[in-house]
């Protein structure tokens, strides 16, 4: 069972930026309006979240990092969710075979939580504690039982390059959600949790940036779209500065930010690319999830009406900038 959880492991826990995802990926399906992320040395040494959310009941804190011990079928509506199907119930303890966790988690308002701690997956302590609604969750020492695995880590900035990309991505398609991210004791990204798309751009591009930024909105019978695109004057960025978020997930789609760049190169027939951030919203049925889960990545079954929409309404925008 030890080596069974081991080689599961490998599979959802592949470098620090994986561990960040899955906890607080778990944090948003609780619920949570504030997430701090803490890390040390790249992950490898600290992982620390933070969350206001559900918590975990007394009486489930141990199963959760027990193998199989959940299921979320009730989420199966939401077609996203596929994505966390596919590891049901495995990442914590996943997590926990190759690290040395500590949870503290409250599932109320009473000031009694309890606290459990693990090691290469064996249980060390799992006691009462004083905690506020909520979870915070440590995984020390990542690989720390699995010296093959760590020597595949590069170096602290790639992997901190990983994890923080991976929070902007989410406070980008969360603006409603604070976030706060810490690398050794250095404030990377703070978000307000207000709702407020453009203050979230400000957090991560500057708020240089963000005072150049244009709203972009439009709708048609299928798609609806809103965000910010820069100005043309001020592309510039590479292609990755464009963001793409459908029915409140970040997902990675070249053909989308393909289309926005035509409408920049029809005004401004250079290869410079827009800093863009676009939240569009869709029927679920139009959409289909199952190229990569992991990778999250969508395949849209009118892509070719979407495209020409995201197009449009760029171009729309853009124009009447001109002016
Ligand atoms: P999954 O998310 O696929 O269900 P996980 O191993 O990631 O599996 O988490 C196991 C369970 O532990 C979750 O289903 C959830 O009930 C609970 N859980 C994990 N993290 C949190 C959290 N931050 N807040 C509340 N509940 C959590
Ligand atoms: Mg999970």
């Amino acid at each position: 069972d030890h080596i069974a959880n081991q080689i599961a492991a490998g599979e959802v826990v592949e470098r620090p930026s994986s561990v960040v995802k899955e906890l607080v990926e778990n944090a948003i399906d609780a619920g949570s309006t504030r997430i701090d992320v803490t890390v040390e040395d790249g992950g490898l040494a600290l992982i620390r979240i933070a969350d206001n959310g559900s918590g975990i009941g007394a009486d489930d804190l141990e199963r959760a990092f027990q193998r199989h011990a959940t299921s979320k079928i009730s989420s199966g509506k939401d077609l996203f969710h596929i994505r966390t199907l596919g590891f049901r119930g495995e990442a914590l303890p996943s997590i926990a075979a190759v690290s040395k966790v500590e949870c503290v988690s409250a599932s109320d308002d009473s000031g009694l939580g309890r606290r459990i701690e693990l090691a290469g997956g064996q249980l060390l302590a799992h006691e009462d504690a004083a905690a506020s609604r909520g979870t915070d969750i440590r995984i020390k020492e990542l690989f720390y039982n699995t010296p093959a695995r760590l020597k595949y880590m590069k170096t602290i900035q790639t992997e901190l390059g990983h994890i923080s990309d991976f929070i902007y991505r989410l406070a980008l398609s969360h603006p409603q959600i604070a976030f706060l991210l810490k690398h050794n004791g250095n404030t990377l990204v703070q978000t307000l949790g207000n709702g407020d798309l453009l203050s979230v751009i400000a957090a991560i591009y500057g708020t240089g940036v963000a005072k150049k930024m244009l709203p972009i909105k439009g709708e048609s019978l299928d798609y609806r779209i809103s965000g910010y695109i820069c100005r043309p004057e001020e592309t510039r960025a590479g292609r990755h500065a464009i963001s793409t978020v459908i029915n409140g997930r970040y997902i990675r789609n070249y053909a989308v930010a393909q289309a926005l760049v035509k409408a920049y190169h029809t005004l401004l027939p250079i290869n410079r690319f827009p800093i863009a951030v676009l939240h569009i919203e869709m029927e679920p049925s139009l959409l289909d999830v199952n190229v990569h889960p992991s990778k999250m990545e969508v395949r849209f079954s009118k892509e070719p009406e979407l495209l020409e929409f995201v197009e449009e309404t760029a171009a729309r925008i853009l124009r009447g900038t001109a002016h």
